[in-house]
């Protein structure tokens, strides 16, 4: 059989009849030349829907819960009415009932308990993917291409660490191929959710948010696909986000580790985690605008194929915490303390987006998400309770009016006075500079800056690095 392509489409390209209609021109048109599997998101907005009426459960909040069903049907019943021809309408819009009813079924759990159990928050979140899944393989074969809906759960494999599961890969090897060769083979173009795997016994998962673009590198790694390509509303990634820097340019090419470092400082292009599967068998990546679909896109590689140097792009995250922690005095280790505290976030799956210390007064700080900042805190009271409660450390200290800026690029190996520069570049808008973090590999330079200065000092290292 000849390569395969795994196109995967966001929520924004996914987001309308007339959206899906577009995706279904470029699936169709490639799976007109070799084998397709695509992968959908969600239509946009809707997770956060899903997510609010589940809230509303877990309050008790009947209109509320009322208000969400409805736009979740209606918005799915009407992109229906366009998608598919009469014959098949009745079939489709009940099919599309049945998964509205699946989600009202565990909301209705929830609001019994007044309690989200995150596992019940997965398998509601996954029925956005199930139901754009449904139209967008419904709309495909109403125009005579073979395509099949599949449920993620029945392919990707994953732990179950609820809400931001990882891929057991082994195992999703064996039951992707399982599930979606057979239609391959038959000539078929499986239409899979993105965002959603399911445990070993069964149990649904969710990758995280945003994690449609990592379930397409799950299945593009797990499927030995050639190439995937990841349809998104720029085109490409960028020197910044062009919601920020208007000015910001395409980038041709990118490198693995480049767009990773991007995607873990902000970039919300890509998901952190995607390129992680595809480093193994140097799966090249496009990220491509469905709305500018002949424009090229950006190439994500293994490396480049012409040198480049200095910065590449730089990014920002304003939703992140400073936590910051010292021993009392110069008796008690400020390693020891780190140690603990540094295990504590580990075992509570707490990402650590930046961390800089002093050798002196052997005080740390490190930079976490705000979402995850409650969770941290307390493990680090936990972990703690004997030195806080002895005087050993004082206060955990925590600084919520902060932002966090990343330039990245491979060219800044070694590059003379580039620090320098960006520093200047942020004093010179008068915005204060809290911390920096630059990691071993010289890939990124991370600063955290107060909040309010955020996006000035963003432009004012992007005109400074001359991106
Ligand atoms: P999708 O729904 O297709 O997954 P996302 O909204 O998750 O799309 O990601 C695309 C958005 O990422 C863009 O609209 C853009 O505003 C934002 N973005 C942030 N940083 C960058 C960057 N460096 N390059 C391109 N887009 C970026
Ligand atoms: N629909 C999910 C989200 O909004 C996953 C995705 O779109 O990537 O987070
Ligand atoms: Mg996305």
């Amino acid at each position: 059989m000849q390569a395969l392509l795994v196109m995967k489409f966001g929520g924004t390209s996914v987001g309308s009849a007339e959206r899906m209609k577009v995706a279904c021109d470029l699936i169709a048109k490639e799976a007109s030349r070799r084998p397709v599997t695509a992968v959908v998101s969600a239509m946009s907005k809707i997770t956060d829907l899903l997510l609010e009426t589940t809230r509303c459960a877990e309050a008790g909040d009947q209109t509320g819960i009322d208000r969400g069903l409805a736009t979740l049907e209606t918005r799915h019943l009407e992109a229906a009415e366009q998608l598919v021809s009469a014959a098949d309408l009745e079939r489709v819009q009940q099919e599309v009932r049945d998964l509205v009813a699946d989600f009202r079924r565990i909301v209705s759990g929830m609001q019994m308990l007044g309690y989200r159990p995150p596992r019940a928050v997965d398998e509601a979140i996954a029925v956005g993917e199930r139901l754009s899944a449904l139209l967008v393989s419904e709309h495909l074969r109403s125009r005579g291409l073979k395509a099949t809906a599949v449920n993620a759960a029945e392919a990707v494999v994953t732990d179950a660490v609820f809400n931001n599961a990882s891929p057991l890969m082994d195992a999703t090897r064996e039951k992707a191929n399982a599930r979606l060769q057979p239609l391959l083979q038959a000539g078929e173009t499986p239409i899979v959710t993105g965002f959603n795997g399911a445990t070993t016994d069964g149990r649904p998962t969710t990758l995280g948010r945003g994690g449609s673009d990592f379930s397409a590198s799950i299945l593009a790694a797990a499927l030995g696909a050639a190439e995937l390509w990841i349809w998104t509303d720029v085109d490409g990634i960028m020197t910044a986000d062009p919601r920020l820097v208007p000015d910001a340019k395409i980038l041709d090419e990118i490198t693995y580790s480049e767009a990773a470092e991007l995607a873990y400082a902000g970039a919300k292009v890509l998901h952190p985690r995607t390129l992680a599967p595809l480093v193994e068998r140097r799966i090249p990546v496009w990220s491509k605008n469905s709305f500018s679909p002949d424009k090229p896109g950006t190439r994500i590689v293994p490396a480049l194929t012409a040198g480049n140097s200095g910065a590449r792009a730089v990014t920002s995250m304003g939703n992140v915490a400073l936590v910051s922690l010292e021993p009392s005095n110069s008796a008690v280790s400020g390693v020891h303390i780190m140690a603990k505290a540094l295990d504590a976030l580990d075992r509570v799956n707490v990402e650590i987006l930046a961390l800089s210390s002093s050798s002196y007064r052997q005080s740390f700080c490190f930079l976490v998400r705000n979402e995850e900042l409650d969770k941290a805190s307390e493990a680090i009271e936990t972990a703690l309770a004997l030195e806080l409660t002895h005087g050993y450390v004082n206060g955990i200290e925590v600084d919520r009016n902060v932002g966090l800026l990343a330039v990245v690029g491979e060219g800044m190996r070694g590059a003379w006075g580039l620090a320098g520069r960006i520093f200047t570049a942020i004093s010179r808008e008068n915005v204060n500079v809290i911390a920096i973090a630059q990691g071993s590999s010289e890939l990124t330079i991370s600063v955290v800056v107060r909040r309010d200065g955020l996006e000035k000092a963003v432009r004012a290292v992007h005109t400074e690095c001359h991106l």
